[in-house]
């Protein structure tokens, strides 16, 4: 919109981008790329069928929360369904790998999806609470 904007003047375009940047800002953080823009959706479906996933191995967790707190979209980080799936299963993980740098068991790593076993009994507690600053 704004490359449109610069080449043939200012119009409706303009207004457009500023409605995203005040509503990321005031009502929700990320709340474009995150969950309205209709491009994201394709990627998440995309990445649902990922073949490199985030193998989650869940006795080493501590459920320390550390990976939430760089995970660009914490509400992927669902321990207990990644217990259960042996992974990260949703589609809205990026796969950056952020949470595997900081994760201090070394509970997370890049794998083959085909290669990821579920495991028997998978545990049912979420990361802890950020901490405070
Ligand atoms: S950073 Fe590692 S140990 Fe801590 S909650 Fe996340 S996966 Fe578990
Ligand atoms: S790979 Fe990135 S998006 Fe996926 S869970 Fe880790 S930090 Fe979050």
């Amino acid at each position: 919109m704004l490359h449109r904007e610069l080449i043939y003047g200012i119009g409706l375009g303009w207004t457009a981008v500023l409605g995203v940047f005040l509503f990321d800002l005031f009502i929700l953080r990320h709340g474009w790329c995150g969950h309205l823009c209709p491009l994201g959706a394709f990627y998440a479906l995309a990445g649902k069928l990922a073949l490199l996933r985030i193998r989650f191995d869940t006795p080493t967790c501590t459920h320390c929360g550390e990976c939430a707190r760089v995970c660009p979209e914490p509400q992927v980080l669902n321990l207990k369904e990644a217990a259960a799936a042996g992974m990260i299963a949703s589609g809205e993980c990026s796969n950056c790998g952020r949470c595997i740098g900081v994760c201090p068991e070394g509970t997370l790593e890049f794998n083959l999806r085909h290669l990821i076993k579920r495991p028997q009994q998978p545990e049912t507690t979420e990361p802890r609470q950020r901490r405070a600053a």
